[in-house]
């Protein structure tokens, strides 16, 4: 459907779902953090009037969102993102949601700057899971390409790319030299990228944090004590939809 998205008096954008009731005869809203907005409406419903009528109740909802919002930590809001910025791309991304009743759920990059969620975009839960692994494709187009220009440079050569959505760690690497990235890298700036990838490489050489790890380091990127310290607060980088 395509009204199926109410906006808010403050400008955020929050889909509903349309259910009918067989017996009911009084349109009814439903609220929840995993279910969202429901609006359950009689057999015989003129379905021209319900954009109107889910507009009247806007306050209703921003009401009944805020203390939802309230209830539950940020990791659980109830709104996915409108868009959301690649810092270590300098890329900036819109999402648009698609109501449709496929089972199956979508993210796809639909133009420049523009993904597209398409299927039960009610459920946050699952929005969440498909732009995580929106990410993660994102995450093996443009990190693995980079580390595989900075292994040239380097001369280090690994073992394999495999990027994930570790929540302590931006990268590691293995005994056989198969270095995990973290998609979460995307949102950092591009120097701090560059020192992680760098900094796992150079695990194929030295498989641990002695110094001798720590001067190849540095032989590739000066600043490495800096960033290296400076990266212990990045979490303050990512958006809280994906912590
Ligand atoms: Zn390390």
């Amino acid at each position: 459907m395509a009204d199926a998205v109410l906006e808010l008096a403050d400008g955020r954008r929050i889909p509903y779902r349309v259910a009918v009731s067989p017996r009911g005869h009084a349109i009814r809203f439903r609220l929840s953090a995993l279910g969202g907005l429901v609006v359950t409406v009689p057999r015989a419903f003129d379905r021209s009037r319900l954009g109107t009528i889910v507009d009247g109740k806007r306050d209703w909802v921003l009401h009944h969102l805020e203390r939802l919002e309230a209830a539950n930590p940020p990791t659980a809001t109830l709104t996915p993102p409108r868009e959301f910025k690649l810092l270590a791309l300098a890329e900036t991304w819109r999402v648009e949601y698609q109501a449709a009743l496929a089972k199956v759920m979508t993210a796809r990059t639909a133009g420049p700057g523009r993904i597209v969620v398409a299927g039960q975009v009610e459920n946050m839960a699952a929005c969440h899971a498909v732009l995580h692994r929106w990410l993660v494709r994102r995450g093996q187009d443009t990190l693995a390409p980079w580390l595989e220009r900075l292994s040239g440079e380097t001369g280090l050569r690994h073992g394999g790319i495999a990027i994930k959505g570790q929540r302590t760690r931006w990268g590691s690497c293995s005994a056989r030299g198969g270095i995990n990235l973290n998609y979460k890298l995307l949102f950092l700036p591009r120097e701090w990228v560059r020192y992680v990838l760098v900094h796992e490489l150079c695990h194929t050489v030295e498989l641990n944090h002695s110094p001798r790890f720590w001067d190849l380091v540095q032989r590739f990127e000066p600043r490495a004590r800096e960033i290296s310290a400076a990266l212990r607060n990045a979490r303050a980088y990512l958006p809280a939809w994906v912590l």
